[in-house]
């Protein structure tokens, strides 16, 4: 950076402030929260996200994060030796290797370059009689095409995953992200629209035969005595077991979610709705505000189907023009853009599990080229100005 630059805009690793609402709501729960987890606020927050969702209660369970969520979908997947599950390359690695981790092969889908998520088409593509499982990432909060994903899932007995770290509601048809698939996984980490203090997941669900083990799964196998027990400390103070799937035996985690958190987490879902309104609101303002310049190829959405967790374009100009625009917002203009979401396969990671093979152009293509814009909820209108004004001043130069 210039001597003369400061930062002016991280690229934020907290993404809401809280209201002083919520600030008395986590101060009550560590007040009065007893025992302090797995009590009444996680039950309240598993309700009413439910709700929230469109989906029946019962069938969410809080998680400490998004990626606790993936390992207990991976679980119920159960997995047998040569399954496959089909996930983008272009995504979180949380998406993918909690997967990897109970045995199954992930094969790479592409992603529409317009969009940035998968399609029904990119998922057939790769699929083989050994898939098991498709995840599909709804990444920057953008709903993919579901009802066609999960026709196509159907039609060839398929379970559907989906990944909703990003995209708390966003929704298509009416109907919410995560709530079209078997599972859905969703993520309150610092970084997402919805924060449970840094950490936070929920897990939905749909069979209920499956769900009925989630609790069990998630605490230490801990679980009630079948039997009506006299003296209440015998044999033991509870029992533990999980039960078992199709004869499928299946080890348990310590994945809970601590009651503060949830409380908040309760009280987050009176908000979300008007935290997403106004960043895809102010998207909006941003990609409009630049239509004159056409190097820079963001994915406009009017409607609620993105919730503009993140705010991507593509240097429609190539990589070095998108290097030198990067450098020039950090260094001149004092705002941290960056990029994000090299596709998996080129990671030392996957590749060391011979997974580097993906047919996967746009997912390249796109990764090569893209910016991040710093777009937490709380900047401010001057920074946002500032931020509009810099990219202005900033592509003009470019040429
Ligand atoms: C954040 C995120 C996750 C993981 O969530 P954590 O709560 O951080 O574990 C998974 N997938 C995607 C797409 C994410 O953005």
């Amino acid at each position: 950076m210039n001597s003369s630059t400061e930062i002016k805009i991280n690229f934020s690793g907290r993404a809401i402030r809280y209201t002083e609402e919520e600030i008395a709501v986590v101060v009550d729960a560590m007040r009065h929260a007893d025992p302090l987890t797995q009590g009444a606020f996680m039950r309240e927050f598993e309700r009413k996200f439910a709700v929230y969702q469109g989906v029946p209660e019962g069938s969410c369970f809080t998680t400490m994060n998004g990626c606790a969520a993936l390992e207990m979908s991976a679980q119920l997947c159960r997995f047998r030796p040569g399954d496959e599950v089909v996930i983008p390359s272009h995504t979180f690695t949380a998406s993918a290797y909690p997967y990897l981790k109970k045995g199954a092969r992930l094969v790479w889908a592409d992603i529409d370059p317009q969009s940035r998520v998968v399609t029904a088409a990119s998922i057939e593509r790769v699929l083989t009689p050994k898939t098991r499982a498709v995840v599909v990432v709804h990444l920057y909060g953008y709903v993919a095409d579901m009802p066609a994903i999960m026709a196509l899932c159907r039609e060839r007995g398929i379970l559907c995953i989906e990944d909703a770290a990003q995209a708390i509601g966003a929704e298509l048809d009416g109907r919410k992200a995560g709530s079209f698939g078997d599972m859905g996984i969703f993520s309150f980490h610092s970084h997402k629209n919805m924060t449970t203090l840094g950490e936070g997941g929920m897990l939905y669900v749909a069979d209920p035969a499956l769900a009925a083990v989630i609790p069990a799964l998630r605490h230490n196998g801990h679980c009630a005595y079948a039997f009506e027990r006299p003296d209440y400390w015998k044999p033991a103070m509870g029992n533990v077991d999980v039960p078992m799937l199709d004869g499928d035996l299946l080890l348990p985690n310590n994945f809970c979610l601590g009651e503060v958190e949830c409380a908040l987490g309760a009280k987050l879902l009176d908000r979300i709705d008007q935290i997403n309104d106004e960043k895809r609101q102010r998207a909006l303002r941003f990609i409009d505000a630049l239509a004159d310049f056409p190097q820079l190829g963001f994915h406009r959405v009017e409607s609620r189907r993105h919730n503009y967790h993140l705010l991507a374009a593509r240097m429609t100009t190539g990589p070095e023009q998108r290097d030198a625009f990067i450098r020039t917002m950090f260094h001149e203009k004092g705002v941290k853009c960056v990029v994000q979401y090299i596709p998996l396969d080129r990671y030392d990671f996957y590749r060391r599990f011979g997974l580097s093979e993906a047919n996967c152009p746009h997912a390249d293509a796109f990764f090569d080229s893209m910016v991040s814009f710093p777009f937490q909820h709380w900047l401010s209108e001057e920074e946002f100005d500032h931020m509009l004004a810099a990219t202005r001043e900033t592509l003009a130069n470019l040429g």
